[in-house]
């Protein structure tokens, strides 16, 4: 009995230990687990400072701040540039070192199959003796390169930053458009280069996209169903579908069940079946241009039959859902004023400013500070720099955009200047900064605006860093309000971003800067490259055409950046831009609302049929969203809505809300070209 007491107590003397032992044990690793989740956290908020750098707060400000800058592809397209004529035959190994090395680069991998295999065609080969400079930094690009064989340097203000070799890629930012060179390249060894000009591949892409929708027009034009619509309409629909890609065998749609897309064939072929009496029964073999599925998006139906893929199968696919959103057009803000730029659109500029001479402006000096005593310059933009004036007569200020006319010359800038001019004079919005009167001398074009004295948005947001959500509503309410008026007649603007809104002295915002503005007949498509890189919709990426949509692209991107602090896709390098807009994949920081990530994600659309704002109601629907549920639409057009950006104007001297910039000393040269006559 005692031996069995003695071993019992033993026995609970070992589980008293143990349990001791499993209790240290659990401190330890729930410590360890504390520790870890503080890493975690830490980890999180420095990811989150990476993901979304607040800038502004504790910088430096700079000497001369700059915008960021704008860019443009001014060439013209030619209609008839044959592809069989720039196409360079290429070996097997040639074709895969080529394609290798599109993949492997950061925006190059990119592009759609299509684009990649169009380049591997137009390559052209360049031999290079050692020494011989292929890129000299600062002068302008207009091709790109792939490393066929051989060494090359690459040095940037005389350091060596490295070596590449075979497969590497460079210069690819120049196929897009006209860039400045950040290094120089230069052979090592002898060097065989494979090249492309810019002017080729924008040829041949846009070339092969209008074709492209001028076929999938003619498609859709053989649809019972849809034949009845016009060509606006059936573009329209052109830009909401999206392509799918099939395997041999997989099933695109299957008899019985509830059918809500419609597909038309691009590449490969497609059986249809039925099935009689338990066994599938071959009914038809579709191919190119055929389509399929129609009545699933007028009415409530089940599949009448399968449809499987025979081989690799390429479609073009829209749903129900979404062709609803697209059609019918009827309920579109359709707009029949396009002839707006006539010259019976001009009244309304007040009487005395219409009266303003050039020899009644005076420049207006800063009154201390860095530059104190030189003229006060608002703002310098890629083109012109914009001085602060006032008139003798009247006392009034206004800002005065200056620019060179060489300058626009050497940039091939000609009809956008004019047509600058021309919209600015014929537009009467609130929400878009009057031209009073425009002039020209020898070397220089003029553009006396009203003066919007609280500043750029731009300069607002460095200094808060991000806003809250009401200013950002207020100041993309205002906006909409620009884009109504603009898109109403016929007018896509191009280029927002912060540096182009200004705030007036109520503090209403205002857009400036025509510069990229173009007049667009609905349904057609334009292929320039043109906007600021952080704001450039995919479709203008990849020479698709492009449309009023990319101005929904971009209102995203601004919604994004005022609320942020810096805009969702950005990079120090563009062609880095560029991968990550072709990518989409929008990160929204932790404090951002469920209303405010809810309106980005649709007008950040890749497929601009799809964006908010450009289906079905037009903007009705943008200014619907319950982002903006808290913006009462009409007080804003008629200027009672208390601006809350009022609390970033500050007081003092009529510069204070702008950045100092020094005085531009040295002449522009004169310029006699004559093109300007009617400025
Ligand atoms: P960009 O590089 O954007 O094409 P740009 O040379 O065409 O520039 P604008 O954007 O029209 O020039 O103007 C440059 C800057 O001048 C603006 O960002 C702004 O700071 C200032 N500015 C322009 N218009 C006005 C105005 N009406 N009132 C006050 N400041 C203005
Ligand atoms: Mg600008």
């Amino acid at each position: 009995m005692e031996t069995q007491l003695e071993e019992l107590r033993q026995q609970l003397e070992k589980q008293c230990q143990l349990n001791q032992e499993l209790e240290r044990q659990n401190k330890d690793l729930e410590q360890r687990l504390q520790e870890k989740e503080k890493l975690l956290q830490e980890l999180q908020s420095h990811y989150h400072d990476l993901e979304f750098p607040s800038q502004g707060n504790n910088e430096v400000e700079p000497e001369v701040r700059k915008s960021r800058a704008a860019v443009m592809a001014p060439e013209s397209i030619p209609e008839n540039l044959e592809i069989t004529r720039t196409k360079v035959k290429k070996s097997g190994s040639e074709t895969s070192l080529i394609v290798k090395a599109i993949k492997k680069n950061d925006f190059l991998s990119r592009l759609d199959d299509e684009q990649t295999a169009m380049m591997v065609d137009l390559l052209v080969a360049f031999d290079y003796s050692p020494g011989n400079e292929i890129i000299k930094e600062g002068s302008e690009g207009d091709s790109m390169y792939i490393v066929a064989a051989g060494e090359l340097l690459v040095t940037q203000a005389g350091r060596n930053l490295r070596t590449l070799t075979r497969g590497d890629v460079f210069g690819e930012l120049a196929i897009l458009y006209n860039c400045k060179r950040t290094a120089t390249v230069k052979a090592k060894t002898v060097v065989s280069l494979w090249c492309m000009e810019r002017q080729t591949y924008r040829t041949i892409i846009t070339n092969k996209s209008k074709k492209k929708r001028e076929q999938l027009m003619g498609f859709l034009k053989t649809s019972r169903t849809l034949k009845d619509l016009n060509d606006v309409q059936l573009s329209k629909i052109i830009d909401s579908m999206e392509e799918v890609k099939y395997q041999d065998k997989d099933v695109i749609v299957r008899e019985g069940t509830e059918g809500n897309t419609f597909y038309i064939i691009l590449k490969g072929e497609v059986l249809v079946t039925k099935n009689v009496s338990g066994h599938q029964k071959q009914i038809r073999r579709m191919g190119k241009g055929e389509h399929f599925g129609e009545q699933a998006l007028i009415r409530e139906v089940l599949r009448t039959a399968t449809c499987t893929a025979d081989g690799p199968v390429t479609c073009f696919s829209i749903d129900k859902e979404v062709f609803e959103e697209t059609i019918p057009i009827e309920h579109l803000e359709l707009f029949d004023d396009s002839k707006v730029l006539h010259e019976t659109a001009v009244p309304g500029r007040s009487s005395a400013s219409s009266s303003l001479k050039f020899k009644d402006l005076v420049p207006v000096y800063y009154q201390e500070g860095r530059y104190q005593g030189e003229p006060v310059t608002l703002g310098v933009g890629g083109f012109g720099r914009v001085e602060l004036v006032i008139s003798m007569n009247q006392g009034n200020y206004y800002a005065i955009k200056r620019v060179s006319k060489m300058h626009i010359v050497a940039k091939r800038q000609e009809e956008h200047v004019l047509f600058e001019k021309k919209i600015l004079k014929a537009i009467q919005s609130d929400f878009i900064v009057r031209l009073h009167a425009a002039f020209r001398d020898t070397r220089y074009i003029y553009m006396v605006m009203e003066f919007c004295s609280g500043g750029e948005i731009w300069t607002k947001l460095k200094e808060v860093g991000r806003f809250d959500e009401p200013i950002a509503v207020f100041c993309t309410a205002c906006v909409v309000e620009a884009y109504a008026y603009l898109h109403k007649k016929s007018i896509m603007y191009r280029d927002l971003k912060p540096e182009n809104l200004m705030l007036d002295a109520r503090g209403y915002v205002k857009l400036v800067d025509f510069g990229f503005a173009k007049e667009m007949v609905r349904g057609e498509k334009t292929y320039s490259f043109v906007g600021t890189p952080e704001y450039i919709a995919p479709e203008i990426i990849q020479n698709q055409g492009h449309d009023f949509a990319v101005d929904f692209w971009s209102l995203g991107i601004l919604i994004f950046e005022l609320l942020v602090g810096s805009p969702p896709f950005s990079s120090s390098e563009p062609q880095k831009i560029y991968a990550k807009i072709l990518d989409g994949v929008l990160k929204y920081p932790p404090y951002m609302s469920e209303a405010a990530k809810s309106i980005i994600s649709k007008l950040c659309r890749p497929r601009p049929g799809q964006r908010l704002g450009n289906t079905k109601n037009g903007i009705k629907d943008v200014r619907h969203h319950r982002w903006f549920s808290s913006m009462n639409w009409h007080k804003l057009r008629v200027g009672q809505v208390d601006a809350p950006t009022i609390r970033l104007i500050r007081k003092g001297p009529c510069y204070i809300n702008f950045d100092s910039f020094p005085y531009d000393q040295p002449k522009a040269e004169e310029e006699f070209s004559d093109w300007d006559r009617d400025f």
